[in-house]
């Protein structure tokens, strides 16, 4: 597996605890929508590694990532340092929450940073697959606070007229007036005619993936990444 070093060219947060990073994607580095790569981060005993997807498209120049810090954590405190001109060291690309076809209506589910390896396949079907077909974005984040990347999908569901999303918060301010809830909460009656797509946390990804085989969606159609 190709292990490479990356330049930051940039690094800024995008929501409370969270960072996007974008870095030098090595010239021909080739990587499928929805895949991760493992930093390997430098600590005093030895290198640890930890997985991130990236966000943007195989046809973007850069890699994109986002990153939730949490306390305390030994990728988290050393990410949370860097800055524009560090090096990151890197090895990938890994993982199969990819979608290779363009001829399939997909749904997509995700919470907070699971939002990365869905804004990649989304876009690469979008822009780079040309998939006509239906594609759908059910996006959980806790608080107004923890929301990131809006912009980026209103401008795609401008562009695209087959693209839709519905952003949904578990734990708003009492001042958010738009749909509140855990996404669990918007997703029924799942239709045969979909790929299913989840990304976050396992609590999630397990509700979901069990709503769906009830209603009879076959296993074959249910694609997720737990972080
Ligand atoms: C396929 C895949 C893709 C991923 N993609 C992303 C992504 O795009 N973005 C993203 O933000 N994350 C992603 N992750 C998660 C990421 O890999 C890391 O797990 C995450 O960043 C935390 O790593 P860390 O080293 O900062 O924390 P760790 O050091 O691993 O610690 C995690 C938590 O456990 C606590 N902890 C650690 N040690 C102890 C202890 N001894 N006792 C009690 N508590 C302890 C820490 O305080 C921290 O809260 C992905 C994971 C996978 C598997």
């Amino acid at each position: 597996m190709q292990t490479f070093e990356s330049k930051i060219i940039n690094i800024k947060e995008i929501a409370e605890n969270t960072i996007s990073i974008e870095t030098e994607k090595p010239t021909d580095f080739i990587f499928e929508a929805g895949q991760f790569l493992q930093f390997i981060i430098p600590t005093e005993e030895q290198e640890v590694l930890r997985s991130y997807s990236i966000a943007s498209s195989p046809q973007e120049h850069t890699f994109l990532f986002c990153i939730k810090l949490v306390k305390d954590g030994i990728s988290s405190e050393y990410l949370r340092n860097l800055k524009k001109g560090d090096i990151l060291k890197m090895k990938g690309s890994f993982g199969r929450f990819t979608e290779e076809e363009n001829k399939n209506s997909l749904f997509f589910v995700s919470t907070g940073t699971g939002l990365a390896p869905t804004i990649s396949i989304i876009k690469d079907q979008l822009k780079n697959k040309e998939n006509k077909n239906k594609i759908h974005l059910l996006l959980g984040f806790r608080s107004e606070n923890n929301i990131f990347w809006r912009e980026e999908l209103e401008n795609l569901e401008k562009e695209y007229k087959n693209f839709t999303y519905m952003l949904t918060l578990s734990q708003p301010s009492e001042n958010w007036n738009q749909l509140q809830g855990r996404v669990t909460l918007y997703f029924n009656h799942p239709s045969s005619s979909y790929k299913y797509f989840m990304c976050g946390n396992q609590g999630m990804v397990s509700e979901i993936r069990q709503i769906l085989l009830e209603n009879g969606i076959d296993n074959s159609q249910i694609h997720f990444e737990i972080f």
